[in-house]
């Protein structure tokens, strides 16, 4: 084994860990500095030295992709579309460059935890393997071949789904009260979870709710918890199954912590994701945003293959938003750079 101050490897170590934070995902007011925050850089530089002088691929754990919102006003429909095939693309092409650096290469593995919470999102189990099984196909269509899925079902093969939840529970669960107390402290877990109180909120007030908004706010205020709990849960657990990976997020972390928060899409929301939105394509570039917002900007729906896939935005001067779908029917050419704020 070589000497880990030996020239070229702290230099590729960092590189790396350069080409990763240029697309991070920072908390506001979370403490990180400059372009590619050196504290953060610091902070996972063991991690990825050490792969780096031992000749391993560098292996990053993400949970993320668990199963489209209920919201019919947030998203096209239950299925992955092409606002995750962008976010995919994104990924590889990451791991990609991440290669050019570092011969051995680099995998994400895509932990996907809809079935960790999805009883709680009223979403059912069905959806979320219909879900998993289409990334899994998007993931070979597209030639990903820096990616893999990870779910619930591979770590409790042939269990039933409800006893796959009660397991990951009474295994890595911290109580609700332990949670409580870390909410009240403010600061990160207060912004964590005051953003999952959102999300629920927006995707349980779709047009099937008929209660109250104050009484739907207390619904979601509780079930915040129990999402962060199960959450929390799987985490623990991939930490145990993975202990050598680099913990991606893709919510806004705070600066030097465990998880590198990563960005999946440009977007002007930074808690917007591809499975709480729809992909929007105005004069060739994608941006994302919530299905209702696409069409009250106007965006009409587009099709690829037959199947819905995102919304055209027509551009001032320009005939018809069928024009601009010939290039959104081609992402790759829109391989390493596809997001921009043309729709921010
Ligand atoms: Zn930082």
């Amino acid at each position: 084994m070589s000497d880990p101050t030996a020239p070229n490897i702290e230099p590729v170590a960092e590189a790396i860990l350069r080409e990763i934070l240029s697309h991070q995902r920072r908390m506001r007011g979370g403490g990180c500095t400059q372009e590619v925050c050196p504290q953060c850089v610091g902070h996972h530089l063991n991690a990825v030295r050490s792969a780096v002088e031992s000749g391993r691929r560098i292996d990053f754990v993400l949970p993320a992709f668990p199963v489209k919102s209920p919201n019919p006003a947030k998203v096209i429909g239950p299925l992955p579309d092409l606002a995750e095939e962008l976010a995919l693309r994104f990924l590889n092409s990451l791991c990609e460059r991440i290669t050019e650096i570092h011969p051995p290469g680099a995998a994400i593995l895509i932990c996907s935890d809809g079935r960790v919470f999805n009883d709680l999102l009223g979403v059912s189990d069905e959806n979320v393997s219909g879900y998993a099984q289409a990334l899994d196909a998007m993931i070979t269509g597209i030639e990903a071949t820096h990616l893999e899925q990870f779910t619930l079902d591979d770590v409790y093969d042939g269990a039933g789904h409800e006893d796959m939840r009660a397991m990951l529970s009474a295994g890595y669960a911290p109580t609700i009260e332990e949670l409580r107390a870390e909410v009240r402290t403010g600061g990160a877990p207060l912004a964590m979870y005051r953003g999952i109180t959102r999300f629920m909120l927006e995707d349980l007030s779709g047009p099937h709710y008929t209660g109250t908004r104050s009484a739907l706010q207390r619904h979601c205020r509780a079930l915040a918890y129990r999402v962060i709990q199960r959450s929390r849960a799987w985490g623990g657990l991939l930490d145990g199954l993975f202990p050598a990976a680099v913990r991606l997020s893709i919510h806004p972390q705070p600066c030097a912590t465990d998880k590198i928060g990563i960005l999946l899409a440009d977007t002007p929301d930074a808690w917007l994701t591809p499975w709480h939105s729809v992909a929007v394509e105005s004069g060739g570039r994608f941006t994302l945003m919530k299905r209702a917002e696409a069409e009250k900007a106007g965006a009409e729906l587009a099709f690829t293959a037959g199947r819905p896939s995102h919304y055209a935005l027509k551009q001032p001067g320009t005939s018809h938003p069928a024009d601009t779908v010939g290039v959104a029917s081609d992402p790759a050419s829109a391989h390493h750079e596809p997001w921009s704020r043309a729709c921010a």
